[in-house]
């Protein structure tokens, strides 16, 4: 017997994800209305461990698709194995963490199951019954309340929306092992091999984020290589600019974000992009070096709990929502600012 609420734990290679834990909390607050307690659902191999962590994080129940066909993720895998669950058990909602596969997952298995997904949700309530969601549209000036009216309602959550419950060690249970849907040979998708395409800390699940804009290549006192282009000595400034910028992630145990003009101009890649066609993310702390706060930009870091913009023009429209504003040239603040923060925090 399966809970109303269910929570899709993502993994990666054994690791799930911190997100997947804030599904399981929103959850256990939705449950405070709708009764009974939170299902936790989790597709891999040898994914013992995060069931157990699961229990440990609040789920009375936890749901395992533990087979070699769920070892690497694969879209058409993982949602077969998902909807033949929910059309079985007939949860009322199931919660995903607004990562690439939770999105994915949600989005097919949604289409499968013929209901809608309420995407990048930042409230729930429960009003007469109904699961209502806020989520913001139109670049984040507005919250919109919607809901879903088919079953289940498939909920995305936008990352650190929602709070991580403590994690109980003497929390325990015994996990129920399901069956994967597909076997191999219905499997069209092989995975050969693994790329990496950027390193260090997260930037959805950062806790604090240093991002940096157009303005990291604004050093005049640079002296770039003669032999370089124009773009080439554009771009050699900014990775000078980019290094400040990494400093004082570094120091403070941060992700490096950017706007869309700096990874356009191709100061870093398109993976460090924050805003509307990049990461939506909201961290404790967002600091914007050399960013003018675009509306695009703003849709992707505006739910930030604080926010620091350092520009040198005052009229910069980022100063209208940064909780702090250093009005100066990022070259000067940045190097004592990490030093500070270095020596601040004993390093
Ligand atoms: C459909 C669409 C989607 C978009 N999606 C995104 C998105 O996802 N993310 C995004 O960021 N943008 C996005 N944009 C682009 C957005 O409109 C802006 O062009 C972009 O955010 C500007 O980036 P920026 O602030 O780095 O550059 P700019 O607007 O050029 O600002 C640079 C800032 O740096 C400051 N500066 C310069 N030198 C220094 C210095 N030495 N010290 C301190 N400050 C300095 C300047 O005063 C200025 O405020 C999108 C646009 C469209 C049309």
């Amino acid at each position: 017997m399966t809970n109303k609420i269910w929570a899709y734990i993502d993994q990666f290679k054994g690791e799930a994800l911190p997100s997947s834990w804030e599904a399981i909390g929103a959850g256990l607050a939705l449950a405070e209305s709708l009764g009974g307690g939170v299902t936790a659902i989790v597709f891999g191999e040898n994914v013992g461990a995060i069931a157990e962590q699961a229990f440990q994080y609040g789920a009375d129940e936890v749901l395992v698709a533990d087979d070699a066909t769920l070892g690497d993720y694969r879209a058409e895998a993982y949602t077969a194995t998902l909807t033949q669950l929910a059309a079985d058990s007939a949860p009322e909602v199931i919660l995903f963490p607004t990562t690439s596969r939770g999105r994915e997952v949600a989005g097919m298995s949604a289409v499968d199951l013929n209901t809608g997904v309420l995407v990048d949700v930042t409230a729930l309530e429960v009003v007469d019954g109904a699961v209502i969601a806020t989520r913001p549209v139109y670049a984040g000036k507005l919250l919109a309340k919607v809901q879903c009216s088919a079953k289940p309602q498939m909920v995305t959550l936008r990352g650190r929306a929602f709070a991580k419950p403590e994690a109980d060690a003497s929390r325990t249970g015994t996990p129920t092992g399901v069956p994967a849907a597909l076997s191999e040979d219905e499997i069209n998708v092989k995975i050969v091999d693994y790329a990496t395409v950027s390193g260090g800390v997260s930037l959805t699940d950062a806790a604090v984020i240093v991002s940096g804009g157009r303005g990291v290549s604004n050093n005049p006192n640079l002296n770039p290589p003669d032999d370089l282009d124009e773009a080439g000595q554009e771009i050699w400034k900014a990775q000078q600019g980019f290094a400040l910028v990494g400093d004082l992630a570094d120091a403070l145990g941060a992700a490096v974000g950017a706007s869309r003009a700096a990874v356009d101009a191709g100061y870093i890649p398109y993976v460090n992009q924050v805003g509307q066609t990049g990461k939506v993310v909201a961290p404790d702390l967002y600091v914007a070096c050399g960013i003018s706060g675009a509306i695009q930009h703003l849709a992707g870091m505006r739910t930030s709990k604080v926010i620091v913009a350092i520009n040198k023009d005052a009229d910069a429209p980022i100063f209208k929502l940064a909780r702090f504003g250093v009005v100066g040239d990022l070259f000067e603040i940045l190097p004592p600012l990490a030093a500070a923060m270095k020596e601040r925090l004993g390093q």
